[in-house]
């Protein structure tokens, strides 16, 4: 929805829809009060959200969200992260944002206090979970540890939130946080990323947002690997130079075609994919550097011995910390990616269940599901 412009006043409900996680798997649709904003908070009405591959790890299996001082289970607790909305009230002392204002949040935003949160590295909070009475450090992540996006209202920290501009529409405007955790694993593995070579393995999500954001930095080439035709052509779309299919190909000798024997700078590994990180040491030169934003279920064996031989460097990152989010915004607001590609299918909020299920059995190719809230 196209928000009216600032300052104009919203009448906001006592009441509001809201999706609760009951035992595993198990959403229910409930009235919820509408919370307050207290101090640097605002309440956001929230006008879509998509569903994320963490949704579902935390819908069947609990964690990562942490309720309370254990899982998420019949606590009366929403999930749901990846959303953007309307300010519609200001908490005391809030004043760079008005009502009225589009936003798009980053999911996490620390206690503010610990170690990390000082380093800007708040995704990776040492009092993460600890916002309950006894236990109160104030931490915050809508959607993990405080209630998130599948509801009509939510309260969020201004250290969270990010302007969306007008001409972006709200189904896009939910995947700036996609870009953001993109932009972070390029931030740490701490390229200049321009004019030095990229492989992104597992075109989802988060692999398709990492050719995205390497490409408009100024990566080349820019590589991606994958099994599936479609998704590598969209790859292709947002700025890969070259698609590799897996199933046709050796992705190792085919970036060290693609680089004349070379190898790369640098690898994001998005698609979790056991022998990922062995052949990410094969893709990358001497002194290479390889960031891990996805994970196998299981522990794998890795060729510790060519890591160590070949100063490779591995890093694992959580979440979009160090307000990458806003860089990956402003990337968007220049247009310098067609981000709405990804965006497949929008549910109106009632239809949560099936939007789920889009999104988990890939119906009709989805990648991006929408809920559209307001
Ligand atoms: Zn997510
Ligand atoms: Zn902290």
């Amino acid at each position: 929805m196209n928000a009216p412009a600032r300052g104009t006043v919203h009448p906001i409900p006592k009441r509001m829809k809201a999706w609760v996680l009951d035992d595993p798997d198990r959403l229910r649709l409930v009235e919820k009060p509408v919370p307050e904003p207290g101090p640097a908070e605002v309440l956001v009405r929230i006008d879509a959200v998509a569903i994320c591959g963490t949704d579902v790890e935390i819908i069947t299996k609990g964690l990562p969200a942490w309720i309370r001082g254990g899982l998420p289970f019949n606590k009366d607790f929403t999930p749901g992260h990846e959303y953007m909305g309307t300010v519609v009230k200001l908490g005391p002392g809030v004043d760079d944002y008005g009502v009225g204002d589009r936003v798009a949040v980053e999911i996490h935003a620390g206690c503010g206090q610990c170690e990390r949160c000082r380093m800007g590295m708040y995704t990776s909070c040492l009092n993460y979970g600890l916002n309950y009475e006894g236990h109160d450090k104030g931490h915050r992540a809508n959607g993990f540890t405080t209630d998130g996006g599948f509801a009509e209202y939510a309260v969020n920290h201004v250290n969270t939130l990010v302007h969306v501009p007008h001409e972006m529409s709200d189904e896009e405007a939910t995947l700036i946080v996609t870009a953001g955790t993109a932009m972070y694993g390029l931030d740490v593995l701490g390229g200049l990323i321009s004019g030095e070579s990229l492989v992104v393995t597992g075109p989802g999500p988060i692999g398709l947002m990492s050719v995205a954001v390497g490409k408009a930095l100024g990566a080349s080439p820019v590589i991606l690997t994958g099994t599936r035709d479609a998704r590598l052509n969209l790859g292709i779309r947002l700025g890969a130079d070259h698609a590799i299919n897996v199933g046709k190909e050796n992705p190792v000798e085919a970036v060290r075609r693609i680089t004349a024997g070379k190898g790369v700078h640098y690898v994001m590994e998005c698609s979790g994919a056991p022998n990922a990180l062995n052949e990410a040491m094969d893709m990358v030169n001497r002194g290479g550097r390889i960031c891990l934003a996805a994970f196998p279920g299981q522990p794998v064996p890795v060729d510790l011995a060519k890591l160590v031989r070949n100063n490779i460097y591995v890093y694992g990152i959580r979440g979009e910390g160090n307000r990458a989010t806003h860089r990956a915004a402003s990337l968007m607001a220049q247009k310098r990616f067609e981000a709405k590609l990804m965006h497949t299918h929008t549910f109106p909020l009632d239809e949560v269940p099936k939007a789920f299920r889009y999104f988990r059995e890939r119906i009709e190719d989805a990648i991006k599901v929408v809920v559209k809230v307001h």
